[in-house]
This record gives structure tokens, sequence and C-alpha cells, in this order.
């Protein structure tokens, strides 16, 4: 998939032309969309965003003999990790330990502040950690950028090769930001939308992804255990 709308970037990667993707992310965008089905949806839209955002890893030969007979096949030639966001980031480890079960998860807590949109982070054990070469940054939306442009900074200070931003939804001044501040990390996302609100939020976007996942947001429905789960 190429890169679309505005942003021919050569590593912007926009699969807004998945018809799959596409449904799902409709599906994540509707606000009756309740909390375990919209974590569901999560997973499997992670599942499609990571396939295409590896397809590119470097891999090596290796001999493996078949029932049939010997070939020479390719395994991946790197270490690869995995960087959640928290919150909203934890929602795309499923689908990371399912594609590459026993990679590293460092999750990076990054709050952002309300008042400045800054990102504050407050939970960060990367130094205790062995390498890894290759790590992707989990984080549903890209929003101003902060969080992504200081997750970067991190991995690259830890010694991370490369880097790559896998996330649901980006907006324009996101996907600027983080090309602007690390050219060399590429961005798959599902969509780009509009532009970012006043509070910071993705237009027209699916809320707050945390919030969505875990029920928190003002207009949730409450946690009552009679209430059918829909489907
Ligand atoms: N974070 C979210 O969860 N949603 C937005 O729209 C922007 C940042």
């Amino acid at each position: 998939m190429t890169a679309s709308g505005s942003f021919a970037l050569f590593r912007v990667h926009v699969y807004s032309e998945h018809a799959l993707i596409a449904h799902k992310l409709t599906l994540l965008r509707d606000r009756r969309t309740q909390p375990a089905r919209f974590g569901r949806l999560l997973k499997e839209v992670s599942l499609m965003l990571l396939s295409q955002a590896t397809a590119k890893l470097p891999v090596r030969e290796v001999s493996v003999i078949t029932p049939v007979g010997a070939t020479l096949q390719r395994v991946l030639a790197k270490r690869v990790g995995f960087a959640p966001i928290l919150r909203a980031g934890a929602g795309m480890i499923p689908a990371a330990q399912e594609l590459v079960p026993g990679a590293p998860i460092w999750y990076l807590g990054l709050y952002r502040d309300e008042e400045t949109l800054r990102p504050v982070r407050y939970y960060d054990k990367l130094q205790d950690y062995p390498p890894v070469d290759i790590a992707l940054i989990l984080d549903p939306m890209l929003a101003t950028g902060g969080s992504a442009v200081l997750a970067a900074s991190r991995l690259k200070e830890k010694g991370v090769e490369r880097v790559i931003y896998v996330g649901l939804i980006a907006a324009p001044e996101g996907v600027a930001r983080l090309s602007r501040e690390h050219p060399d990390v590429e961005i798959h996302v599902a969509a780009v939308d509009e532009r970012l609100n006043e509070r910071g939020y993705i237009v027209p976007g699916l809320g707050d992804a945390g919030d969505r996942q875990n029920a928190t947001g003002a207009n949730e429905p409450t946690n009552d255990p009679f209430l059918p789960e829909e489907a």
C-alpha cells in the first residue's frame, strides 16, 4: 500500500484504501461501539497494520528441511521489540504478541498535560532492558506528535537502529511533527484525518482511545453486568 493524500512521503504509509481496515476503523469511530467490542476491533486492525509495517523487515537466509526436501528460506534477521505508549497503546499489545511471540514489550508511560498538550513521562524503564535492533511504537492516535517524538528519542537513546510508528489515526499536525523531528521513522496508520481541535483531539477521530477501550469516558455506559454485550 502506498502513501496517499497529501503525504506523498516515502516513510508515511496510510492504509485508508484497504477495505477491511476501513470497515473496522469505521466501527471503531462509531460512538455507539462499546469498550469490549472496541478492544476486539483494535486488536484486529492492529494485526493488519502490524502485518503491513513488518513486511519489509530485514531477513536472512536459512536452510530448512521440509518433509519433502532441503531448501533455503528466510527468517527475520534482526531483533524486534514493541514500545506501547500507555495507556491507549496497551490495546495493541495482544496483536504484537500474536505476530511476534516472545518479542520484548517496552512499556512507556506518557500522559498528555491537558493545558500544554505536552507529553509527560511517568513510566520508563528502558535502561533496564537488553537492546533490540528494531522497535515498533504502538499508539493508536498520532495527534500533536509529542508522545511519538519523545518515544522515538528514548528508543534511539537506548540504541535502537530503526524505529517504526504504528497507529490507527493521525492528524496532519502529528505526521508533520514526527516526520520533521525524526525523518527516519516510518509511519503506518489506517487514516489521516482532517485536523486537531483546540483540546488536541483528532477531528473526526474516534475520541479518547484510552477511554474508549477502558470504559472511563464521561459518556461511557455504566458497568452494569446485566447489560447485554453487543456483538
Ligand atoms: N488521543 C486520543 O486518544 N484521541 C485523540 O483524538 C487525540 C489524542
